[in-house]
């Protein structure tokens, strides 16, 4: 069989066990569960990709990651590492596994920007969006038909990431959620949520929180014809997502007001 016909079959498979299953309603998986498969994957991606050793990376990475953590007042196990990859890209899986690669820090310009970056992708993390999907997909047990045979081939081909493509060919239980992370859509609403529950958790953390709406301008000009990362994803519309971070200031400042210490755009990045 070719890649793609593998990778068809696959899908089959995956479709038919959607459309077959019918699991009724329950509770689904519970958030000790979902973080548990989480750590799994995490722990994937760690041993599968280069680790950063820039100390300048790291260092910043850490200090911002463990502010917006505290500031999100959620008792997740936080976990931050920087990789080593020009993908200009950064993720919090649910529980709190923060990722955040060498490619994007340049374009971020600022110790702020990734301030808001990560706000945003904790938000996800800490609103449990892409609950539902998870659920589903541990539900139809997609995690044990991803780890059948060939499935990893066609893991490869379903993926959009390099991270997830990688995860889908090394095999096993973290594939299968990898799968469902890296590749899910969050719905407008979630997006906007993230934008302005982030926007809350930069300014707790310290950091200006007008540099939310410059980071997404920049970013909007820096990734033209790009495959954009998963903040920069086509909804909401940039101009609807600038005018709600705007209108959103007011509130934020506030928090911005009552930060024990503050950092303003924080250092710049090189
Ligand atoms: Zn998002």
């Amino acid at each position: 069989m070719t890649k793609i016909q593998s990778a068809v079959s696959v899908m089959l498979v995956l479709l038919l066990s959607v459309s077959c299953s019918s699991v009724p309603g329950g509770e689904g998986p519970s958030d000790a569960e979902i973080n548990a498969q989480a750590a799994k994957a995490y722990a994937e991606v760690k041993a599968k990709s280069k680790i950063s050793t820039n100390r300048e990376y790291n260092e910043m990475v850490q200090r911002v990651a463990k502010r917006i953590a505290a500031a999100s007042g959620e008792h997740f196990q936080w976990e931050y590492v920087v990789i080593e990859s020009p993908e200009v890209n950064a993720w919090c899986m649910p529980g709190g596994k923060i990722a955040v690669y060498t490619g994007i820090m340049p374009v971020l310009k600022t110790e702020g920007a990734l301030a808001a970056v990560l706000g945003h992708e904790v938000a996800h993390a800490t609103r449990r969006h892409g609950r539902q999907q998870y659920a589903r997909a541990m539900r139809e047990n997609m995690l044990g038909l991803v780890v059948g045979a060939g499935v990893a081939i066609g893991g490869q081909l379903l993926c959009e990431t390099q991270t997830c493509k990688l995860l889908a060919a090394a095999g096993g239980a973290a594939a299968g959620f990898a799968i469902t992370f890296f590749d899910r859509k969050f719905s407008r609403a979630d997006e906007t949520e993230a934008d302005k529950f982030g926007q809350v958790y930069m300014a707790k953390a310290g950091y200006d929180p007008t540099e939310s709406v410059r980071l997404w301008e920049r970013m909007g000009a820096a990734m033209k014809g790009k495959a954009p990362p998963e903040f920069l994803s086509t909804h909401p519309a940039d101009e609807t997502r600038r005018a709600n971070l705007t209108a959103w200031l007011p509130q934020a400042e506030r928090f911005y007001e009552q930060a024990p210490q503050k950092y303003g755009t924080g250092e710049a990045i090189r």
